[in-house]
């Protein structure tokens, strides 16, 4: 028994399939105290996009602390803050042509989607929004009101309310078009539909199981929600950062979300720092209406900054994701073309890619071999059925390869 399973709560997690205790982490690796690498294709779901304590961050975090530069401030101006900001206008918004305004709702992915929907609300005057299925949107009671997933809803311990299920992006196998029932309901004046403040999506559904939404289907419902007077809320608190190769998952599909979710790789070297961004005309904030302590959190301005101006002053990194991601899912293809009788199904964009087998049991499986192998990856999807593939977008070609090859070796020992 350890201090682990002895004192601390039985709701961990991740522990319990990787039973080591880690210490180190330098870029894809993680090392357990008793020196065992592991090549981590985890990523902190999302929120180590540039490895573990990526060189360049860490010596503007280091410098920046050792100067004493202020760590706390809840949302007071600081000279750390103003360079996140200006940074994140001229590296982000700017050539992306966002005006967007910038609010920090608190450390954690559900801190901002928590803030979309407040606003959302506040905005329009309307209770309802519209998720949905397999969302994941944290894990707060109005974040898991719209998240599908229900083992997780099920913790709430009171009736999730004011959201309404629309299925998401072939959820009915492409047999009916998209958005007949979402649409019919709004159309129908007896059809029971509150009418939604705003809808919320995730691109790419990371903890639902690499589900990607197509482009045309994404478009579509933006111009739903136009044409309805719905918000349009990305939540790209998984896909952002990268992680499908543009910085936001929803450039290729050329949408303009009315607020967009960030967290997870936002803070760079992992810290926590989450934002929620806005359309100017959505700024009816009072000041301090929607609060926090943990909004200012300087080192995470300062690892961001760097991280946006050592990332995404040039598309080197974007291209690299693609590239790795097309290598990642032709092993992916391969894998079910060698195994045509397992039933699986390659998934996903950029490098948020995913395996999908026939059962939750196989794909944990593999995961537990793959671990066996020295490879984290975790699964994803409502029975657990996706192996997830999510390497820093860092990650070296060499390790790529070596980690690829222990999963084509951890999937032929299990099937
Ligand atoms: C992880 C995640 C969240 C929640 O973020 P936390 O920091 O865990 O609160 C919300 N939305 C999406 C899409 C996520 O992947």
């Amino acid at each position: 028994m350890s201090v682990f399973t002895n004192l601390e709560s039985e709701v961990r997690s991740y522990s319990r399939g990787w039973p080591v205790v880690f210490d180190r982490g330098v870029g894809s690796v993680l090392h357990a105290e008793d020196g065992t690498p592991y090549l981590d294709f985890f990523a902190g779901a999302g929120a180590l996009n540039y490895g573990h304590n990526n060189p360049v961050l860490k010596r503007a975090v280091l410098d920046y602390i050792e100067r004493d530069g202020v760590t706390h401030s809840l949302d007071m101006n600081t000279v750390a803050k103003r360079d996140f900001l200006e940074t994140f206008e001229n590296v982000v918004l700017k050539p992306r042509e966002l005006d967007h305004k910038v609010m920090f709702p608190g450390p954690a992915g559900a801190n901002a989607v928590e803030a979309a929907l407040k606003l959302a609300r506040k905005v329009t005057g309307r209770q309802s929004i519209i998720n949905f299925t397999n969302a994941f949107h944290g894990m707060t009671l109005g974040a898991l009101s719209v998240t599908g997933n229900s083992l997780k809803r099920g913790g709430a311990g009171i009736p999730l309310v004011h959201a309404t299920p629309m299925p998401f992006d072939n959820y009915l196998d492409g047999q009916v078009p998209d958005f007949l029932w979402f649409e019919r309901l709004l159309a129908d004046s007896g059809s029971g539909l509150n009418d939604p403040a705003a809808v919320i999506v995730e691109t790419v559904q990371g903890e639902g199981g690499i589900n990607v939404a197509r482009a045309e289907w994404l478009r579509a419902l933006q111009d739903l929600c136009r044409r309805h007077d719905m918000l349009l809320i990305v939540d790209d608190v998984q896909m952002g950062c990268g992680r499908t190769g543009p910085f936001f998952s929803f450039e290729a599909a050329g949408i303009t979300p009315d607020i967009i979710c960030l967290s997870k790789s936002i803070g760079g070297y992992g810290f926590p720092l989450a934002l929620t961004l806005l359309r100017p005309d959505l700024d009816v904030w009072e000041p301090g209406e929607h609060n926090g302590t943990f909004r200012g959190i300087n080192p995470a301005f300062v690892a961001s900054t760097a991280a946006l101006r050592e990332y995404w002053t040039d598309d080197t990194l974007e291209k690299g994701t693609l590239a790795k991601g097309e290598q990642v899912g032709r092993v992916l293809t391969g894998l079910a073309e060698a195994h045509p009788t397992a039933d699986l199904l390659p998934r996903g964009r950029g490098l948020a890619r995913g395996l999908r087998f026939a059962d939750g049991g196989t794909a944990s499986a593999v995961c537990a071999a793959a671990f066996e192998r020295g490879l984290l990856m975790e699964t994803a999807g409502p029975d657990g059925e996706v192996a997830k593939v999510m390497p820093p977008l860092t990650t070296t070609d060499e390790e790529l390869e070596r980690g690829l090859g222990v999963l084509v070796d951890s999937v032929a020992a299990v099937l």
